[in-house]
């Protein structure tokens, strides 16, 4: 008897090949199955989707080629995962092959079915190895929960809606996590938890946290992780880890969403405002919207297999200090449930915020000098300060005041910045760098200067505003930087955060990679000094952005109450701005998100913006902006007669902010509906003409499109 499973290969999104592949096979294929099969010359791996005893009609077995070999030892990937997969396929308008290859670990595809099994076998020792009982009884580890914790997290498990856990930074919201993750894993011996943070590299203190508590518990392997920071290898140990439900828990990344998991019960997503859960590049999917998903699916089948009244449910708990404005519209709208914890653990007040106007500082300071004088007080006292500056690098451009030459990058239509330390003009966009010209390059004057200011500058600045200030051991202060260039080196991170933890370094200063969850405990000053930058972009997210970076940084702030009791200190957010009378600084002041989220989500409303608005851009880059833009624009006149075409706006085609990167150009056109499923429907039926559009004359020098849907910058 022949079977013809219809299978998913990687294909890129748009190379017209169908969704599923058909092929022969003599055996019957479980749907989920990962086989290789042949495509073209090579051999690929893919994911059988159905296996049907009948060829496909019009399909002899003359025209269909056999599977090649079946990866062994795997069980197949479940039928909620595929689910999961086929809708984030549909919603962000990629193919299948292309979505469900890319939640594969990239090694899987090179793997023959005899290195699996040994990767398998191996695998099966450790885990006989680390499985040694556990010894210490469950919860033993778990300290006890203020009355608010408890409350959320009895409120969680009770709760049948996704979860928003409004939690002031510092409030505790991973003590919650831990025990919601205890319960969930204690709940079946099969059952397993899948905790999202948006950089796991950024807060090494989480893993420890993590590992710390569970692997007395549920044995040495029972946590992994998943990012991108891992080798491949690292990367398949853990997929296959989780996908044989050996690991209890995954600590992952927003590409963690897409894991395998068959005994899925909890669902964390913390920080769940964080842009970094909206992939950039591929499938442009939002790993918290398809957590909310994913978890809907789990316990819809949970519920169907049910066989008592209260059947187990899969719980998704998204939590922030300050949340995406689409998750606070959710609850309410009570399709969240929202649970707050105010307060700080320890009872820590959350800093003072005191607004610097930089109208009445001396022209041209980079610090107002009441800053400087805060700080050198509290260095002087022992305690630590922090400052903000999103713009890494010494100066963002070099220029020439003679004849107007600028450093700009040649590649694209950006400047390059001037790094002072290593003498180089980089260029942050494409990564173009050179070293810095003796002389302006146009006309040889010798005297180019940098222009504007970064964190490399920030840190030689305040090196010398502190030079005369001692630490109460008598040594003088001590400046520091973190941001992607003093932490590119491996390990240098961590040796950073350690001589922050230690109390080496007195001030800290960088890029928004240091407002980012960490746990200093003697900050008691935190200072963001260009908050104005983010309050006039043209992004209408970018005051929600700004306030959520403020709140966060401010959050490093008082952390350890009795250290800020015993100092007779007072932790303070500092905030430096050209317009100190913008409401945000008012809520900021008061702490008051809902106030802030309340006034933006009305902006929001009255200009059917989201999330009242629906919203997905398609994206083109193409050799010329010409063509670029002239695609678009075909693309929009062929939607005229289009199903649902009356029920969308579609804007003409313009250049992004940045219109070439690496020599390519780029442009978009913004698609808007009044409802996500007016959305979906008119972007389906969009799709096909998007491909023939291509072909069109005037689109010739296109590189690619590309659809982002729920795009998170237009
Ligand atoms: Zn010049
Ligand atoms: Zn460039």
């Amino acid at each position: 008897m022949a079977f013809w499973p219809s299978v998913v290969v990687a294909t890129p999104a748009h190379s017209g090949v169908g969704a599923t592949l058909t092929y022969r096979s003599e055996l019957s294929l479980a749907p989920g199955t990962l086989v290789r099969v042949p495509l073209g010359a090579r051999e690929v791996l893919g994911v059988v989707w159905e296996c049907p005893t009948e060829a496909p009609e019009g399909l002899s077995e003359a025209q269909t080629r056999a599977v090649a070999s079946v990866l062994e030892g795997l069980p197949p990937l479940n039928a909620r995962w595929r689910q999961l997969v086929r809708f984030a396929a549909q919603y962000y308008q990629r193919s299948l092959g292309e979505v469900a290859l890319a939640a594969l670990p990239p090694q899987l595809r090179d793997l023959s079915t005899v290195q699996l099994a040994r990767r398998l076998k191996k695998q099966q020792v450790a885990r006989a190895g680390g499985a040694s009982a556990p010894a210490d009884a469950p919860g033993q580890h778990a300290p006890a929960l203020s009355e608010e914790q408890h409350a959320a997290l009895t409120a969680l498990e009770a709760a049948t809606a996704p979860v928003l856990l409004y939690g002031a930074t510092g409030s505790g919201k991973t003590e919650v996590y831990l025990q919601a993750t205890e319960h969930a894993l204690q709940s079946q011996a099969d059952a397993q938890a899948l905790v999202m943070v948006p950089e796991i590299n950024l807060t090494p203190q989480l893993e420890a946290r993590f590992r710390e508590r569970f692997e007395p518990l549920f044995g040495a392997g029972a946590l992994v992780c998943l990012h991108s920071g891992m080798t491949p290898a690292q990367r398949l140990a853990g997929w296959l880890a989780a996908h044989t439900g050996q690991a209890r828990i995954v600590l992952g990344t927003r590409m963690a969403v897409l894991a395998s998991l068959p005994g899925l019960r909890l669902i964390v997503v913390d920080e769940e405002h964080d842009p970094s859960y909206k992939s950039q590049e591929g499938a442009r999917y939002s790993a918290r919207d398809l957590a909310v998903y994913r978890a809907k699916v789990e316990s819809e089948a949970l519920a169907a297999a049910a066989t008592t009244t209260a059947p187990a449910r899969c719980r998704v708990v998204l939590g922030s200090a300050t949340p995406s404005l689409e998750s606070w519209h959710a609850a309410e709208q009570g399709r969240y449930l929202r649970l707050s914890m105010p307060a700080r653990i320890g009872g820590g007040a959350l800093p003072r915020l005191r607004v610097v106007d930089m109208n009445h500082q001396p022209k041209g300071a980079l610090l107002a000098p009441p800053l400087v004088a805060a700080m050198a007080e509290r260095i002087a006292r022992g305690e630590q300060c922090m400052v903000l500056l999103n713009r890494r690098g010494y100066a963002p451009v070099l220029a020439c005041h003679d004849c107007g030459w600028k450093s700009a990058c040649p590649h694209c239509s950006a400047y390059r910045v001037f790094h002072k330390l290593d003498r180089t003009l980089r260029c942050h966009h494409c990564g173009f760098t050179e070293r810095v010209p003796r002389a302006c390059p146009e006309c040889g004057n010798l005297d180019i200067a940098p222009v504007g200011r970064g964190t490399e500058q920030l840190e030689e600045q305040l090196a010398g505003l502190l030079a005369d200030v001692q630490r109460p051991d008598g040594g003088p202060a001590r400046v520091a930087r973190m941001d992607a260039d003093s932490t590119r080196l491996k390990g240098s991170l961590e040796v950073q955060l350690a001589t922050m933890h230690s109390g080496e370094v007195d001030v800290l200063v960088g890029t928004q990679m240091i407002a980012k969850g960490h746990d200093f405990r003697r900050i008691t000053l935190v200072a963001g000094i260009n908050a104005d930058s983010g309050l006039f972009a043209s992004d209408y997210r970018a005051p929600e952005r700004l306030f959520a970076l403020l709140m966060q940084a401010g959050g490093r702030a008082g952390r350890d109450a009795a250290f800020v009791t015993r100092q007779g200190s007072e932790s303070e957010l500092w905030v430096q701005t050209w317009t100190p009378q913008h409401p945000l600084f008012d809520a900021l002041r008061r702490h008051d998100f809902p106030a802030f989220a309340a006034q933006q989500l009305a902006e929001r409303e009255s200009a059917g913006m989201p999330p009242f608005g629906h919203q997905a851009l398609l994206r083109a880059d193409a050799r010329t902006q010409q063509a670029a833009q002239a695609y678009l624009n075909a693309a929009a006149q062929a939607a005229d007669g289009l199903p649902h075409r009356n029920d969308i706006t579609l804007y003409p085609a313009v250049p992004l902010t940045i219109q070439r990167v690496a020599n390519v150009e780029r442009a978009q056109l913004l698609v808007e509906a009044a409802s996500r499923g007016a959305l979906q429907r008119f972007l389906n039926a969009w799709q096909p003409v998007l491909l023939a559009c291509r072909s069109l004359p005037e689109a010739r020098g296109l590189v690619r499109f590309a659809v982002d849907v729920d795009p998170l910058a237009i």
